[in-house]
């Protein structure tokens, strides 16, 4: 007589074993540091199975764990610890406004953000302070800091070098230049490299932080053509600081 041979439940299926493989991976903790993940446990990938396909995608904290990295490298990173919106000084109504201002354009989809003028009023806290924010959100962001950066690159001209550090900051997901045109005095080279970014940046719709100690006139003295390109990007968050500010509150905004 033949013995029954008795039933086994239904070997698991392949999606089944994937399906085990890919909750098993997104419990293990990584040990990425600098940015604390909740989405991939710092590994810095997520397992997926789509379609019948295993992957592994990168996470969306790799692009801020790339920016952190490079305000790192940058020197940086004090600052964007320090100039945050919650320690800056709101006691007079235009310092309000820039903060207004400033937190208005992170929820917006506006191209531009630009603030001129006075010297001393906050312009690079405010400014660091929007960056920190989007750093937050997940994007990534480049500083450009103009006294630095724009030497560099001006010393590079006509190499392949110049191309590829300049194409970094062209298409930056997120830019901000620090102080355009600081300096000793600005020249055709330094209208030439300004143009070639803001311009850029402008056509390709991409978000562009600036500021400067020029107000409007003196941004359009200095190249009417830059001048045109900043007012278009930046026309619901412009913000020139009066010289006499701290006397006179008179905010221009357009
Ligand atoms: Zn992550």
């Amino acid at each position: 007589m033949i013995p029954e041979i008795p039933k086994l439940d239904a070997a698991p299926s392949y999606a089944d074993m994937v399906k085990l493989r890919t909750e098993s991976y997104n419990k293990t903790k990584g040990n990425l540091q600098g940015y604390d993940c909740p989405e991939c446990l710092n590994r810095g990938y997520i397992a997926k199975f789509t379609d019948g396909v295993e992957f592994l995608s990168e996470c969306g904290c790799m692009k801020t764990r790339l920016t952190l990295q490079r305000i790192k490298e940058s020197g940086l990173e004090n600052q964007l610890k320090s100039c945050t919106f919650k320690n800056f000084e709101t006691d007079s109504e235009w310092q309000k406004q820039i903060k207004k201002s400033a937190m208005e354009f992170i929820q917006s989809d506006a191209t531009g953000f630009f603030i001129g003028g006075q010297s001393g009023c906050g312009k690079t806290h405010i400014c660091t302070a929007v960056i920190g924010n989007f750093i937050k959100k997940g994007r990534s962001a480049r500083y450009f800091v103009w006294r630095e950066d724009s030497v560099i690159l001006k010393s590079l001209v006509n190499t392949s070098e110049y191309t590829e550090r300049f194409k970094e900051f062209k298409n930056a997901d997120i830019l901000y230049i620090d102080e355009l045109f600081k300096g000793d005095g600005t020249t055709a080279a330094d209208i030439k490299l300004a143009f070639e970014l803001i311009d850029f940046r402008a056509r390709q719709c991409l978000k562009t932080i600036i500021s400067t100690e020029l107000d409007e006139n003196a941004l359009i003295a200095c190249d009417q053509a830059i001048a045109g390109r900043i007012f278009q990007m930046s026309k619901r968050f412009r913000l020139v600081i009066p010289k006499d500010i701290r006397k006179n509150y008179r905010l221009r905004k357009e």
